[in-house]
């Protein structure tokens, strides 16, 4: 685990013994259920720790920023006992390494397919996390259920979608005043452009793309941020696949 150890300390986000145990049974768990079920594209175990561990934590340092910027009006500090949603988080990325990392988070993991989310319930449960919870829906459907809808403080996702069909799936579950990230690489300023019919159709608002870097990766990563501004209507998100074939543009 020297990999996460030395990049996270990079990050100016140092692990604890404890919590590098916990990564590595994320670590090990995901490669064994990978060599099962396609759960993941990363198969090498450094390359979890860079790719996957890593990135995700990325996030924390958007939100530190952005709190900076927003001199706490944002409220989004990593102390906070905030909700967030994880939309489309596969095998848990970018949530689980993030609630590993901030204990009082209160996360939800939405995630489509049921061998994914079975791995996500698998893998809460070994790592022993409280306050998460495993949802096995589309954001189509589960956007809409009053239990999620405007719920959330914080609505993350990752490698799902671009942009404008990505903003159709997050928004709803934004709460007014909250905030979708989403980390991408470098299409990402490009795809920021084709989302302003999308933004102002949900109630977005494009903060800015935040520049960061994975320790061991070369490529450029952003975090795209955006701010909920006003309430999404009702007809959104559209009926399951339309925001994929006719995304707002
Ligand atoms: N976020 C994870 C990551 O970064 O490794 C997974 C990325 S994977 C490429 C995209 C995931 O999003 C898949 O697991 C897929 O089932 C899920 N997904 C795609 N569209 C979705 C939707 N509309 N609602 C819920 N999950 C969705």
């Amino acid at each position: 685990m020297q990999r996460l150890a030395d990049g996270a300390r990079q990050l100016g986000i140092p692990l604890s013994p404890s919590i590098l145990r916990a990564f590595q049974t994320y670590r090990d768990e995901l490669l064994a259920w990978n060599q099962r079920f396609n759960l993941t594209a990363v198969r090498e175990a450094e390359q979890v720790e860079i790719r996957l561990f890593l990135d995700s934590l990325t996030c924390l340092l958007a939100l530190r920023e952005i709190e900076k910027e927003q001199k706490g009006k944002a409220a989004l500090s990593p102390n906070a006992p905030l909700r967030a949603i994880d939309v489309g988080s596969g095998a848990g990325f970018p949530g689980v390494p993030l609630r590993l990392v901030w204990p009082s988070l209160r996360l939800t993991l939405l995630e489509a397919t049921g061998k994914k989310a079975h791995f996500l319930e698998h893998i809460v449960a070994q790592l022993g996390l409280s306050g998460v919870t495993v949802v096995n829906g589309r954001a189509e459907e589960v956007g809409h259920d009053p239990v999620h809808r405007e719920a959330y403080d914080l609505v993350l996702a990752r490698a799902v979608a671009e942009l404008p069909e990505l903003l159709e799936y997050t928004l709803p579950f934004a709460r007014r005043g909250g905030w979708v990230l989403a980390p991408k690489g470098s299409a990402a300023p490009a795809e920021a452009l084709a989302s302003e019919v999308a933004l102002s159709r949900l109630g977005g608002r494009l903060h800015r793309l935040i520049p960061v870097e994975v320790p061991g990766l070369a490529e450029t990563r952003y975090i795209v941020a955006v701010e909920k501004v006003a309430a999404t209507p009702r007809e959104y998100p559209r009926r399951p696949g339309v925001p994929h074939k006719h995304p707002l543009r």
